[in-house]
């Protein structure tokens, strides 16, 4: 995958909430856990880690955030219009997810890395991909994958 990434706008399905992203994401997995589902209305959420820096021009006057019970530092932003996600904010904002659906050009991102909380997934996936369960093995996956996405962001430069 080629170091430049050309800058994309991302947004919820009717465009209502919009917001430039600037950077190739410092990863991407794919969620299947309950809140994912109900987050998403659908069975998983393939969803990519940005850096607060990387998304710029956020307009996201139509987006209603919500925590749910877990995991407790995302927020969760839902398009108050389309009812589609909108963003999702980690750790005070400092981690942005975006889930791929709201990428105009989905072929420019990385791609999947691994499958989290596959125990509660709604059918199997035929691919490769690792695949862990619950909420220990996962939470401890994603820690490991930002560590190398970010590791990937400093070797870069
Ligand atoms: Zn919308």
């Amino acid at each position: 995958m080629s170091s430049e990434f050309i800058p994309q706008e991302g947004s919820c399905s009717c465009f209502s909430n919009t917001y430039m992203i600037n950077n190739t994401p410092i990863g991407r997995f794919i969620c299947h856990c309950s809140i994912c589902q109900e987050f998403t209305g659908q069975a998983y959420n393939d969803v990519t880690i940005l850096l607060k820096p990387d998304v710029s021009q956020l307009n996201l006057i139509r987006t209603k955030f919500r925590r749910w019970k877990l995991p407790p530092n995302i927020s969760r932003g839902l398009c108050t219009r389309c009812n589609k996600p909108s963003i999702e904010m980690a750790l005070g904002g400092s981690l942005i997810l975006v889930p791929t659906t709201n990428y105009p050009d989905i072929a420019a991102l990385p791609e999947p890395t691994m499958h989290l909380f596959y125990n509660r997934r709604a059918s199997d996936m035929d691919d490769d991909l690792p695949k862990y369960n619950g909420f220990v093995q996962s939470q401890a996956m994603i820690v490991k994958a930002l560590a190398q996405g970010l590791y990937k962001r400093v070797a870069k430069r």
